[in-house]
């Protein structure tokens, strides 16, 4: 099967356009004998990296493990990411509220139909290990809610509540082999987030010690856009001080606009960077509250890492989570589809103009075509 499919390893080239005259006397001006001299250790190049392009076809043939013409890997596609509040029993009082069975619904639809969580830390770090074939989603919840996340004390022991969404995705990991609990949450300074047993720090100690996230919607859920340069690193910095000493060594970098707004433009850089108490914080990723702009992973030439789209987990309304799976329903293509390799990036043919390959890092970028 394998023989079928011609593979392309992509390495860049330096094409030289013009051909070595063989019949330069060597009395020829010192220009053109330094000519020469370029263009002989361009053919050396030339035929060193076409050694090097059947090298790496032959190393990479050998790690190919899946077959490209049934699975058509698209590492380019979109990865969606689902904004989440909290949850209630029934009458959500704004479509931001998900009712118990409505998320348990989402799970169900997204663990039927190809979608795997994958934490936000994997999608930042382009380190994406979801199996062949399937699409990795990242959810997340704001606010610091009771009902994503709390804990109760049973028998001496903390354990979530029953029915929040952290214990709705315990439950439903262990009865889904293959889903893992991932999910990510964003919370304020000012509000007693995860209010219930525990202390702020064993809450998210429980968080990350099982594969959750934890990361800075300001202090107090600020409308960024009306305050000023000092005000917007105090903001970050308190929440993001109140993370790192629950969680020495802890990195947080993802930062989600309260009410989805960002600073006035020329504030915007302190996001990415900024002073409080005396310390630096830094962030790589802004996440608006709504698409947008096209769930891009972090490779694509057109990611914005300070405008990074969600939708927001729930249904009817168009740009909401069950529009989007019903628009990836009726354009497959559109989807992020894994190699099953979190080291290689693999592309189909024809869309290599959208790799930002400065992004890549140590990855092996892979671009493949299948013989029709
Ligand atoms: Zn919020």
């Amino acid at each position: 099967m394998l023989k079928k499919l011609v593979f392309i390893l992509f390495i860049p080239l330096i094409i030289i356009g013009c051909s070595q005259n063989k019949d330069v006397s060597e009395k020829e001006n010192n220009i053109i004998e330094k000519e020469i001299d370029i263009l002989q250790k361009d053919n050396a190049t030339e035929e060193k990296n076409d050694l090097l392009i059947e090298e790496e076809n032959k190393k990479t043939e050998e790690k190919v493990e899946i077959d490209y013409k049934k699975i058509k890997p698209n590492e380019l596609g979109h990865i969606m990411i689902v904004m989440y509040h909290g949850l209630v029993e029934d009458n959500p009082p704004s479509p931001y509220q998900r009712t118990i069975e409505d998320f348990k619904k989402d799970l169900e639809f997204f663990y039927e139909n190809g979608y795997r969580p994958i934490s936000m830390r994997d999608y930042i770090d382009n380190n994406i290990s979801v199996e062949a074939g399937y699409t990795p989603i990242v959810i997340t919840f704001d606010d610091g809610v009771s009902s994503s996340f709390s804990l109760v004390e049973e028998n001496g022991e903390l354990k979530p509540a029953p029915n929040c969404a952290v214990d709705i995705m315990n439950e439903f990991a262990k009865t889904h082999p293959g889903f893992e609990a991932r999910a990510i949450f964003y919370i304020n300074g000012d509000n007693d987030p995860f209010k219930g047993a525990g202390s702020f720090k064993e809450r998210l100690e429980y968080l990350i010690n099982n594969g959750y996230e934890v990361a800075n919607h300001t202090y107090s859920h600020a409308h960024l856009s009306e305050i000023d340069e000092e005000e917007i690193q105090e903001e970050i910095g308190k929440v993001d001080e109140m993370i790192k000493e629950a969680l020495p060594g802890y990195t947080v970098d993802s930062f989600s606009y309260p009410f989805g707004e960002r600073p006035v433009e020329e504030l915007r850089y302190l996001i990415e960077k900024g002073i409080y108490n005396g310390k630096e914080y830094n962030y790589k990723i802004g996440l608006r509250e709504g698409p947008s702009a096209p769930f891009y992973p972090i490779y694509h030439i057109k990611f914005d890492p300070y405008n990074v789209p969600r939708v927001r987990g729930s249904e009817g309304k168009e740009g909401d989570l069950w529009w989007y799976l019903e628009y990836y329903k009726n354009h497959p293509e559109y989807r992020y589809i894994s190699d099953g390799n979190p080291n290689r990036i693999s592309i189909p043919k024809g869309y290599e103009e959208n790799i930002d390959k400065n992004s890549l890092g140590d990855k092996e970028l892979y671009i493949y075509t299948i013989e029709e």
